[in-house]
């Protein structure tokens, strides 16, 4: 039923099962050779699906946490999200690998690295499943990218519209007529 309302599929589960046991083999083997073990810090609620299938494959002792920001509406200005849970830890001197759903102007990412290392983080690093890189607004450092993402709006695998479609196994394109 859900199916219906999807005009195509851009990424099967399959393709980002994959895509998910190469990031984590990456992570892995970049955290080991430095002998450091990062903290994830997952963005809610759309990198949920993301991070659940990453981690498996991310061989070393790594902790999570969690926050939820909004973005300030109605303001071009960069940096200013307005944070709706915060993480439950302290992250003073701790390498923080945050694990996002899709990157677009990259102003979320952008405002979020800069709170993280205000509070003393030792390093932010960003793992993104998806990356739509002709859209960015501010010049952001991702570390890890899934998947270069065509400028054309995506559902599924957490990605939502109004809080819709994140249960969906792959990520796919929503059909015109349920945008209008
Ligand atoms: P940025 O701050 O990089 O412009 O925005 C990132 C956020 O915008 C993502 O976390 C996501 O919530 C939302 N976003 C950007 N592009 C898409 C898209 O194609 N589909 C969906 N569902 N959300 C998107």
């Amino acid at each position: 039923m859900l199916q219906q309302d999807v005009k195509k599929v851009l990424f099967s589960a399959e393709d980002i099962t994959e895509k998910c046991k190469a990031l984590g083999k990456q992570i892995t083997e970049d955290y080991a050779a430095r002998g450091e073990v990062p903290l994830l810090v997952a963005l809610l609620k759309g990198s949920i699906p993301f991070l659940s299938e990453l981690m498996k494959y991310i061989d070393l002792p790594v902790e999570l946490d969690f926050m939820d920001v909004s973005s300030y509406d109605g303001t071009e200005s960069v940096g200013e999200v307005h944070v709706i849970k915060d993480l439950d830890r302290a992250v003073k001197d701790v390498n923080i690998l945050i694990v996002e759903d899709i990157v677009d102007t990259g102003r979320t990412l952008h405002s979020i690295s800069n709170l993280l290392l205000y509070k003393g983080a030792k390093e932010v690093r960003i793992c993104t499943l998806l990356d739509k890189p002709e859209r960015r607004v501010v010049d952001i450092d991702v570390d890890y990218v899934g998947f270069n993402c065509p400028n054309e709006f995506v559902i599924g695998f957490g990605l939502d519209f109004n809080e819709k479609y994140r249960n969906l196994p792959y990520i796919g394109v929503l059909k015109e007529e349920l945008y209008q």
